[in-house]
């Protein structure tokens, strides 16, 4: 599967968060070396009233647990919005080897935008980050999402 094989499929993960009533935003945990898919998640802060069970943290939880390790160290993550700082923290925190990500999010990203977390010198480790992949799709998502709640 090619790298837009695995946004394809966190695109499709945002589509089922929103129709669940969740913010649309997905993300897929990929083991680079054997192209495996360890996980794969939607928001759930509605569902499962968590204010952290952002799809990103939910995704490297779940990769975690399938490699039995803390760390996903040669694994990249997929995610449809620039993720939040408690997401990128988070991801610095796994190791993550790369971040592709689709929409950018000026009001709530924390990576290209607002703490820039993984620019810190407080940040251990910085991944290969790629924005704007399938942007418009996740952008539309979203778009679509908020205009209905009006
Ligand atoms: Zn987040």
């Amino acid at each position: 599967m090619t790298g837009d094989g695995y946004m394809a499929r966190a695109l499709a993960q945002a589509e089922s968060a929103a129709s669940a009533g969740e913010v649309p935003v997905g993300a897929v945990v990929v083991h680079a070396p054997s192209g495996r898919v360890l996980a794969e998640a939607g928001n759930r802060v509605e569902t499962d009233c968590d204010p952290t069970a952002h799809a990103e943290v939910l995704a490297i939880r779940a990769a975690a647990r399938a490699l039995g390790a803390p760390r996903l160290v040669d694994c990249d993550l997929y995610v449809t919005l620039e993720p939040c700082a408690m997401c990128a923290q988070a991801i610095a925190h796994a190791r993550l080897r790369r971040l592709v990500f689709g929409a950018y999010d000026p009001k709530g990203g924390g990576v290209e935008h607002g703490a820039r977390v993984l620019e810190q010198p407080t940040c251990h480790h910085r991944p290969e980050i790629v924005g704007g992949v399938e942007e418009s799709k996740a952008a539309a998502l979203l778009k679509a999402f908020f205009a209905a709640l009006r």
